[in-house]
This record gives structure tokens, C-alpha cells and sequence, in this order.
């Protein structure tokens, strides 16, 4: 957490988090509309009002598809999303770079001298469903002060023996 949040900062927090709010409140109105619809549509079945209920279902599938994407919380998790036919269990390896910007100081995990600019590598551990990580099983992170990473990292590129089932991807950008 940053000690001192900028206005930018704290604008940035309260837009992300109405459009929390506005997804979650997307996703209830399609909930209820789902339910309501589907019971009409068991009640109407066989006559020709079955398309009122059934106009209702198709709004409430398109609410909650719409408040999933408007959450950010949702929309962060479909970024870092894999292919649709993963299921179960996934490790991920993620590589990013800390800035001094970011006012953090942690200890390098091969020296440990305190630095506050160099690579992280994020391990993470996600049960997967359909491709989309649906919840964190476990999530660590070990950061490098720019000499060591130097000689820890130089050899990552070459390939490990997981391949196959270790996304790697590259996250330049700060969250
Ligand atoms: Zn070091």
C-alpha cells in the first residue's frame, strides 16, 4: 500500500470502485431478471406469450455478461486469462519491474540488500476454469536488486523444464 495516495491516485480508486459497484449492480438486475424470466418462461411455456419472459432472459444474460466486464476486478482476471480449454489447476510466472517510484524497499531474495528498483517475479498458483482464473490457491513473490537479477535472470530466458504448463508473460506496466 502507498503511503501517501495522490488526488490521482484516489480518483483512479473511486472510479474503480463505482465501477464495482455498477458491475455487481448489473449482475444482480440480470440474476433477477434470469430468475423471473426463466419462471415465466416454465409458466407461458407452450403459449405465445413465452416471448415476453424469454426477451427478459436474453436482457439479464446480457446484464450480467456487461457487469462482468464493467468490474474491475473481473476485467483484471479475463486479462490474465488462458486458454478456454484450461481447467483445474495453474501456475503462472509473472515478471515485472519495480520502479523507485513506487517508494517500496524490500530485500533481494538472493543477497538481500534492500533496493527499491528491480525485477519481481510472481509466482501464482490459480484454480482455472473455461481459462478464466477464478480464485488464487497460493501467491508469492521474490524480488531481485538489479545485480543479482542480473545473474538470476539472464539465464530464465533459456527455457525451464515446465514449459507446458507455466504461462510466462512479461508485465512491464505497474498495477
Ligand atoms: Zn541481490
Amino acid at each position: 500500500m502507498s503511503s501517501k495516495p495522490s488526488s490521482i491516485e484516489l480518483a483512479d480508486a473511486a472510479s474503480e470502485l463505482m465501477k464495482g459497484v455498477a458491475g455487481w449492480l448489473l449482475i444482480g438486475l440480470g440474476v433477477a431478471g434470469l430468475l423471473s424470466g426463466s419462471g415465466g418462461i416454465v409458466q407461458q411455456a407452450g403459449t405465445a406469450d413465452i416471448i415476453a419472459p424469454v426477451l427478459v432472459v436474453g436482457f439479464a444474460i446480457l446484464f450480467i455478461i456487461s457487469g462482468v466486464l464493467v468490474n474491475p476486478r473481473f476485467r483484471r482476471r479475463l486479462d490474465r486469462r488462458h486458454r478456454p480449454s484450461r481447467f483445474g489447476r495453474v501456475k503462472t510466472v509473472e515478471n515485472r519491474t519495480r520502479s523507485a517510484t513506487e517508494g517500496r524497499r524490500e530485500p533481494c531474495v538472493v543477497c538481500g540488500s534492500r533496493s527499491k528498483e528491480g525485477p519481481v517475479r510472481r509466482y501464482r498458483q490459480e484454480y482455472v476454469v473455461a481459462g478464466v482464473p477464478l480464485w488464487t490457491i497460493s501467491e508469492k513473490h521474490n524480488f531481485y536488486c538489479p545485480d543479482c537479477a542480473l545473474a538470476e535472470l539472464s539465464g530464465y530466458s533459456t527455457g525451464s523444464t515446465d514449459e507446458s504448463d507455466t504461462a510466462k508473460r512479461t508485465i512491464t506496466e505497474t498495477e
